[in-house]
């Protein structure tokens, strides 16, 4: 019934053929079947259209997650709109940008902020949707019309516009196609080998590509149960991993759920599968991982624009501190100043395939500086592939350091510096410096209260040419992250700016 719609079409598949299966176990709620799940979607889809939506309109969501934001997401793309949804902690100015540059015909927020997000929203019908699913947007919903066909979208309509985290300058609106998302997941299945015998434990945010894309949209595919969280909480996750087969998260949660005691190769019995992505996951933690679960953690690599790209394989041999290997479909290469680079070196990742984006929403120039014509795109992440071919995430371009016309990869020292007795983890960035141009600086969370500087830098010293070597050593509590575990150098470059002025 729901073949009109490509995206749709194969999303169901799991609720075409076992709609009574349970989609989603909660902590002190009811459970969900596969489908209550798509009549709510459905009912939610006639909702958005009978309020004006049209096909390809957009539809901003900023709300908290529930089972009522996973079927806002199917109900729009059944509706034949384009889901936009927006992290939670966005202020109103940012939201404000959002909405400018969007244009949506539908914003649906959180009830405590309608009144803040109301005169942003412009021709924007405003509705509200609480962390209980309750709101405007659900009062009162009739039951879906069993005569419902979903609104006819081709693979290279577009499903969604993802903002990039805007690191660098504004953030751009990512277009990901009804293609790019379907064919993405549908490999991730088949290479994760997920199945309807599994319970995946759903703890991530789903206003990023990781928890909206590759958890809910891989659960959908696969018919796969979810323990689904509104968010990290390492109790609940543990509370769930009897049952549970498999964790998608970020390093964050590896780190934080290794504090647990629960956390034992008997408690991890059941599991078959952790992965992590979205932000490096230290070799550390990738050991101390196997010691206390006996699973070795798969890392894969992707980002908003491409889905995922790379992933360490599930059978053969996960290599800590690499994302393994181009997925099947995906076509990698390296390129430094032009050309592919000599295996070993590094340079820059390049992609190609159907998990590539459509481009950015209304910047042609932004697009054209990332997107090839011919399809390559350019990702800015700096990389290396082995003879193996595992590739080896070596940090982002645009943080490279170039001091006194040298360039510093900062991994190479972070990683050296992660390594020392005493050392939780470190980032190493470039401050404007009177000689050089960029310093070495490198921030150090220390894990025994009485780790100097000195000691750090006497390592360095023994380990790094001079000009890789840190110019200043700063020890701290905690690296600033965001929501999605990524370390913010950004705000580390703007605190340390005046540090050699
Ligand atoms: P986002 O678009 O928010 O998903 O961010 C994508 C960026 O996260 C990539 O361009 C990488 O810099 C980084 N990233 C994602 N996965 C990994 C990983 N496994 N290891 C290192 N960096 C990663």
């Amino acid at each position: 019934m729901y073949d009109t719609n490509y995206l749709i079409h194969r999303l169901s598949h799991g609720a075409a053929t076992t709609p009574a299966k349970v989609f989603a176990t909660r902590p002190d709620q009811p459970d969900i079947t596969y489908a209550q799940l798509f009549s709510g979607a459905q009912a939610l889809a006639q909702r958005l259209i009978a309020l004006g939506l049209e096909p390809g309109d957009r539809v901003a969501v900023q709300v908290a997650k529930t089972l009522e934001a996973v079927q806002l997401y199917l109900g729009t793309v059944m509706a034949g709109g384009i889901f936009l949804p927006l992290n939670t902690a966005y202020t109103a100015a940012e939201v404000d940008y959002f909405l400018t540059d969007a244009t949506p015909r539908l914003l649906v927020c959180d009830p405590s902020r309608m009144d803040e997000l109301t005169p942003l929203a412009k021709d924007a019908t405003v509705l509200t949707l609480d962390s209980a699913g309750q709101g405007s947007l659900t009062a009162d919903l009739p039951e879906a019309d069993t005569a419902f066909i979903p609104v006819p979208r081709g693979g290279d309509d577009l499903a969604a516009i993802l903002y990039t985290s805007g690191t660098t300058g504004r953030s751009k609106g990512a277009m990901l196609s009804h293609r790019n998302l379907a064919s993405n997941s549908e490999m991730l299945v088949d290479l994760w080998r997920f199945t309807a015998d599994d319970v995946l434990i759903h703890a991530l945010p789903i206003f990023h590509t990781h928890g909206l894309f590759v958890a809910t949209n891989v659960a959908l595919l696969s018919g796969a149960s979810t323990v689904f969280l509104s968010g990290f909480d390492a109790d609940e996750i543990l509370n769930a991993m009897p049952q549970a087969t498999a964790l998608m998260g970020v390093p964050t949660f590896y780190t934080r759920l290794l504090q647990h005691d629960r956390l034992t190769p008997k408690h991890a019995a059941n599991m078959r599968l952790f992965i992590s992505g979205s932000a490096p996951l230290l070799v550390d933690t990738h050991e101390q991982w196997q010691a206390r679960t006996s699973h070795r953690i798969l890392e894969r690599y992707g980002m908003t624009e491409t889905n995922m790209s790379t992933s360490n394989p599930y059978e053969g041999e996960r290599r800590a501190g690499t994302v393994g290997f181009p997925l099947p479909g995906v076509e990698l290469r390296i390129m430094k100043d032009g050309a592919e680079v000599p295996q070993g070196d590094i340079g820059i990742i390049e992609v190609r395939g159907d998990n590539v984006f459509q481009g950015y929403w209304q910047m042609p120039e932004k697009t054209a500086e990332e997107l090839r014509p011919d399809g390559w795109f350019i990702t800015g992440d700096l990389a290396q592939q082995d003879s193996d071919g595992y590739v080896t995430i070596v940090g982002r371009a645009k943080d490279l350091i170039i001091t006194g016309g040298f360039n510093v990869y900062p991994k190479e020292v972070e990683s050296l510096i992660d390594d020392l007795p005493g050392v939780q983890e470190s980032a190493v960035i470039g401050v404007p410096h009177p000689d050089f141009g960029e310093a070495v600086v490198a921030i150090v969370v220390p894990s025994r209260p009485d780790l100097t500087a000195e000691e750090v830098a006497a390592a360095c010293a023994h380990n790094l040419a001079k000009f890789k070597q840190p110019k200043e050593i700063l020890l701290i509590d905690a690296l600033p992250r965001n929501t999605m575990g990524k370390v913010q150098k950004k705000a580390l470059r703007e605190t340390n700016a005046t540090l050699f002025a």
